[in-house]
């Protein structure tokens, strides 16, 4: 095991994401990170499955983003965004403009993922309040969603597995729909939208918007579900006169298979979340971007200016970065390589379908997904060690052991995270023999 400074002073008073200091982690500390690895202060390097949670497309240290971040440095790192504007902020808005459909038109820079759906949250209440419809202020969301974990965002999250109970009191009551249960177009019946058509057809007139992320639905469970469901949700909306926003924060910039994944429904929101990925996983940025219709519909009653404007709001550091991150995904072969990994994780992690602790092996363009037939908090005081013995970097949660690594991981190195979750199996199955 590590032993060292940083990591005792770590222990004694440092949060991480979902932690107590009463029982801190077992930690490692990262020295340095290049390609798909991580260099670790005891000199070991493990492969990164988890892409530093869906960010780091293009892997670590990439000499082009560097450049960016150099060359940003050196002219400005932050300037207020209130009254000035600066060519990074314009050329990032630039690209997501090009890249997402032509009714996008419109875009906020949000400091990170939780920020910019507060932000598509109030574009869509603002919205209504200035056609005086202020009762058009509830959302519709999904169970097993995940949005963030500012309150706005905590309150569209599952209202189980999420963080509804510790905070019931101060959290507005929204409303959810089942989580979509059709993996396959092939499959669809109608049945599949039936409790959804029912909430929205009851509540519209009280209703905001319906936010939902399309396709796969990331830290509520790892779900992966079929394009129609989007499709008539997209129509219910419609129908019934409320705005659609999708959160692509983890499903944004390939991952899903397409650029964004709701262009595999051929529909388009009204509002769109971005995030994790659109640094390339260099630091914190976010941006929330929406139609005419919204934007128009939020001046409508002659003064309406979107109350949102965060101190760092457009930092030139993160926007260089961002900008040159979208270049390079789009010069690169990145549908090649999304479909390369997708066939892959198909060939070597389906096969783990028949081990007796699996229930369901689920892939979708460059994520992987082992679903478990129980919960693998009981081997929390072991896994984690185990896994970095691999020589990967793999972070189980609840039942799921699942990898979504940068695009430009190699066969092999993709072999040896899918060889790792094996051996992370075997190694379950076996102690949980020992203890029958
Ligand atoms: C990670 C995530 C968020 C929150 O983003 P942060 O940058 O962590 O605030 C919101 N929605 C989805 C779908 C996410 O995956």
């Amino acid at each position: 095991m590590e032993k060292n400074d940083n990591l005792e002073f770590d222990a004694a008073h440092i949060w991480h994401p979902y932690t107590s200091v009463a029982h801190p982690l077992l930690l490692h500390e990262v020295v340095s990170a290049e390609g798909v690895r991580l260099t670790l202060r005891d000199g070991r390097e493990i492969i990164d499955g988890m892409s530093s949670w869906w960010s780091t497309i293009h892997g670590y240290n990439h000499p082009r983003l560097n450049r960016a971040a150099k060359e940003q440095l050196d002219k400005m790192s932050h300037v207020m965004f209130g009254g000035l504007t600066h060519e990074p902020a314009v050329k990032l808005a630039h690209r997501l403009v090009d890249i997402t459909d032509d009714s996008l038109e419109y875009v906020f820079i949000a400091d990170s993922g939780s920020v910019s759906v507060e932000v598509a949250i109030k574009m869509a209440i603002q919205h209504w309040f200035a056609q005086g419809k202020p009762e058009k202020s509830r959302l519709l969301s999904l169970r097993n969603g995940y949005h963030g974990d500012t309150f706005g965002a905590m309150s569209v999250c599952d209202p189980v597995n999420g963080m509804h109970s510790m905070f019931a009191q101060v959290l507005p009551k929204h409303l959810f729909a089942p989580a979509p249960a059709c993996q396959r177009d092939e499959d669809w019946d109608d049945s599949h939208i039936a409790e959804f058509r029912d909430l929205i057809s009851q509540h519209h007139h009280e209703l905001a918007a319906v936010i939902l992320e399309p396709l796969v639905q990331g830290a509520g469970g790892m779900r992966m579900y079929c394009s129609e469901y989007l499709r008539r949700v997209r129509a219910l909306c419609d129908e019934f006169g409320v705005l659609l926003i999708f959160d692509e924060i983890a499903t944004g910039f390939g991952r899903t298979g397409s650029l964004f994944a709701y262009e595999q429904a051929g529909i388009v929101p009204d509002i769109l979340c971005v995030g994790k990925a659109l640094t390339g996983g260099y630091m914190t940025l976010a941006a929330t971007m929406c139609n005419r219709k919204v934007a128009d519909g939020i001046a409508a009653d002659g003064n309406g200016v979107l109350m949102h404007g965060p101190t760092f709001m457009g930092n030139p550091l993160a926007c260089s970065v961002a900008a040159e991150s979208i270049d390079l995904l789009l010069e690169s072969d990145w549908q090649h390589n999304v479909s390369r990994i997708e066939k892959q994780l198909e060939a070597e992690l389906k096969p783990y379908e028949s081990e007796p602790i699996v229930d369901q092996v689920r892939v979708k363009g460059a994520i992987g997904v082992v679903d478990l037939n129980r919960p693998l908090d009981d081997c929390m005081d072991w896994l984690p060690a185990f896994i970095v013995e691999q020589g990967v970097w793999i972070r189980p949660f609840r039942t799921m052991i699942y990898i979504m690594p940068p695009y430009i991981i190699s066969d092999a190195d993709l072999s040896t995270l899918t060889a790792a979750i094996g051996n992370m199996l075997a190694e379950i199955q076996h102690r949980q023999h020992q203890n029958d």
